[in-house]
């Protein structure tokens, strides 16, 4: 498991984030850190809402 510490810190999840804010959130950390995968249920939203 990879820890991008420093993107943490700058980047910390709203703590009663809506779904636009978790998956924005997750986006950003899937591509700078790896510490922890986009939750299943999540990625299927995300495959909805933005396919690409
Ligand atoms: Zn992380």
């Amino acid at each position: 498991m990879k820890i991008n510490a420093e993107w943490h810190k700058k980047n910390k999840m709203p703590k009663n984030p809506t779904e636009e804010q978790r998956i924005k959130w997750h986006i950003a950390h899937a591509k700078n850190c790896a510490c922890w995968p986009i939750p299943k249920k999540l990625q299927e939203i995300i495959d909805k809402k933005y396919p690409s």
